[in-house]
């Protein structure tokens, strides 16, 4: 079985990826509390107490279709994760990866990678090698002979809004025709050629994500980033691969808030998260009716859920804190739950 067999098995895989340890939490010597064991297997070790004050660790097993360890590199996550879905878009079909985690757990590095400078790993995130490997499948004489162009695109969901972060962070608005499709009108694609194009594209669209924020992070972590690679022929759409850089999902939570704006992010957060909980669980069921309605996020993906051929896999970062989050807030979404076949 090669790994595009094993996901082609189902229509959503689900992964998890360790991060390693930073500097900080080194030097504070934090307890590392997860092992991956193996290929697929993630251990949570929960320190506890007994009654008599002896300590112990709790062990609790939780299964994914991946779960990747702190030794792995962009490249590898990308290997298993999105590459299998750049033949979707080549075969007409619709492509979804998305990045779920806390805020710090690493869902940036992973997809758009990381400029900084300030890591050894390869600095390419999963944006950028998909890309590459469009361009290198164009190349294939049965792709080649079907003279496909590719764009992208790259804007950024806040508080329910829809900005370009290709043309200046302008506010766009989403309509819904007769025929439930769904437009971001003006959103602007661009032609690209080479993966040195969607590189620039990257770094204008990250630029303006964080552009007059008094914290880039604090910002980026309160929206959600998706850059589209769309593959046309003589105009009209072939595939999309949409890749999304989600909101953290610790500020959900973050709803009691003192401030206003605060709570408000917080909402509208939970709410979309919520959403594509739902859209997802509903996918993995096959029900008719998906709310895609219920949040901006889902309403703009809508298209690349429904329809025979499309495919999505969600890679969650985990650092320490984050664990029981991710496990709790997406507790069905498993190999057999999810296993259409
Ligand atoms: P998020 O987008 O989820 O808030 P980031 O991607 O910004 O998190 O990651 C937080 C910090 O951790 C960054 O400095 C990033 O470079 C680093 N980091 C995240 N994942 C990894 C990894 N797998 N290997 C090395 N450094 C990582
Ligand atoms: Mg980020």
């Amino acid at each position: 079985l090669t790994t595009a067999d094993l996901i082609e098995e189902h229509r959503i895989c689900v992964c998890v990826r360790k991060r390693p340890l930073n500097k900080k939490e080194l030097s504070m010597k934090d307890l590392d509390v997860i092992t991956i064991p193996s290929k697929d297997v993630v251990m949570v070790h929960e320190p506890k107490q007994k009654v008599d004050l002896t300590r112990y660790l709790e062990n609790q097993t939780f299964r994914f279709d991946y779960a990747f360890d702190d030794s792995t590199t962009n490249e590898m996550v990308y290997r298993f994760t999105a590459r299998p879905l750049v033949e979707t878009i080549f075969e007409r079909g619709m492509a979804t990866c998305f990045a779920y985690g806390q805020t710090g757990s690493g869902k940036t590095h992973t997809m758009g990678g990381d400029f900084s400078g300030k890591n050894q790993d390869c600095s390419k995130g999963i944006y950028a090698l998909a890309a590459r490997d469009v361009f290198l499948m164009l190349k294939k004489p049965s792709y080649k002979k079907l003279d496909l162009q590719v764009y992208a695109t790259f804007f950024e969901i806040y508080s329910g809004k829809v900005f370009d972060l290709l043309n200046r962070k302008a506010k766009l608005r989403v309509l819904e025709d007769g025929k439930q499709q769904v437009q971001v009108v003006g959103l602007q694609e661009k032609e690209v050629k080479c993966t040195e194009d969607v590189l620039k594209l990257i770094e204008v669209g990250n630029s303006c994500r964080t552009s007059g924020q008094t914290s880039a992070n604090a910002h980026s972590s309160r929206s959600h980033a998706v850059f589209q690679i769309i593959l046309r022929r003589k105009g009209k759409m072939h595939g999309k691969f949409s890749l999304i850089d989600l909101a953290g999902n610790e500020r959900g939570a973050d709803t009691s808030s003192a401030d206003r704006q605060t709570r408000l992010e917080g909402a509208e957060i939970n709410k979309s998260l919520l959403a594509l909980k739902e859209c997802i669980r509903a996918l993995g069921r096959n029900k008719p009716h998906t709310p895609f309605r219920a949040s901006k996020l889902t309403q703009v993906l809508r298209d690349s859920f429904i329809g025979e051929n499309s495919r999505t896999c969600m890679v969650s970062p985990l650092s320490l804190a984050v664990f029981g989050h991710v496990i709790t807030s997406f507790p069905q979404i498993n190999t057999c739950e999810i296993n259409l076949n």
